[in-house]
């Protein structure tokens, strides 16, 4: 059982910041309230489990909402100067949030409609545009779809905007550095999920990393084996035989860190 001193102490850091992670708790919460490390000592819980377990906002949750208005209004300033509203004109001002940060949060044509301005016909100023714009979407959606799909999904650069600029589907999946299957599979490709990074590949299990960044992490952890705590370690000892040394396990003994 969580100390309701404590909970109160989240809400009320919620309530002047606007959301709680271990970073801001560690630095605001005063002397008489237990640290992020000593708390996973005495609850066996991370704080980010109690954060979650109190419903108490992150700062990604926090943000999309505190976005949100700053888009509508971009929008209209950006209309206001144009007349009309481009993907591209968006991020030639650039304006934050971006355009792709938009796009994955709400819906382009959400905000768009929200801020009651008219998006130009052509939402691409280039072959390049619609190129990037693709890619980034690929690694949104986190996995290789067929044209067929595609299409069912209602993504956007749409196939008919890629037949415009004179691509196929493959045409485009390959120039924004994706390959599309040849023959029907059983299991889908997937977009690595670290940030910034596009690699395709064929999982075996149900990984989300590919294998340079998953390497990459596992040297990082490491690393950080170094001064870790004899408790710690024999929690992640045990998780490792009872879980086995599957990717996400990793992945979450790395985050939970
Ligand atoms: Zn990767």
């Amino acid at each position: 059982m969580i100390d309701n001193k404590l909970k109160t102490k989240l809400k009320q850091l919620e309530e002047e910041y606007g959301y709680v992670n271990v970073e801001l708790y560690d630095s605001k919460r005063g002397t008489e309230y237990p640290s992020s490390t000593t708390i996973k000592k005495m609850y066996g819980l991370s704080l980010l489990d109690i954060l979650k377990d109190q419903k108490i906002k992150s700062k990604d949750e926090y943000l999309i909402i505190k976005n949100r208005p700053v888009s509508i209004s971009n929008m209209k300033l950006l209309y206001l100067e144009h007349g009309e509203i481009s993907k591209s004109l968006y991020s030639e001002a650039k304006l934050l949030p971006s355009s792709e940060y938009i796009t994955k949060h709400y819906g382009w044509e959400n905000i768009a409609k929200e801020a009651n301005v008219k998006l130009a016909n052509a939402q691409y100023n280039s072959k390049e545009d619609v190129i990037k714009e693709l890619k980034i979407i690929i690694k949104e959606l986190g996995y290789i779809p067929t044209s067929k799909e595609y299409e069912s999904l209602r993504l956007k650069p749409s196939q008919e905007t890629l037949r415009k600029y004179g691509f196929t589907f493959s045409e485009a999946m390959r120039k924004s550095g994706y390959r599309t299957y040849n023959k029907s599979v059983t299991i889908k490709d997937k977009v690595c999920s670290n940030k910034d990074c596009y690699r395709q590949f064929t999982p075996t299990e149900d990984e989300i990393y590919c294998e340079p960044c998953f390497k990459e992490l596992r040297s990082r952890l490491i690393k950080e084996i170094e001064g870790m705590s004899p408790q710690r370690l024999k929690e992640i000892c045990q998780r490792l035989i009872y879980a086995g040394n599957k990717q996400n396990t990793i992945l979450d003994i790395f985050n939970n860190m």
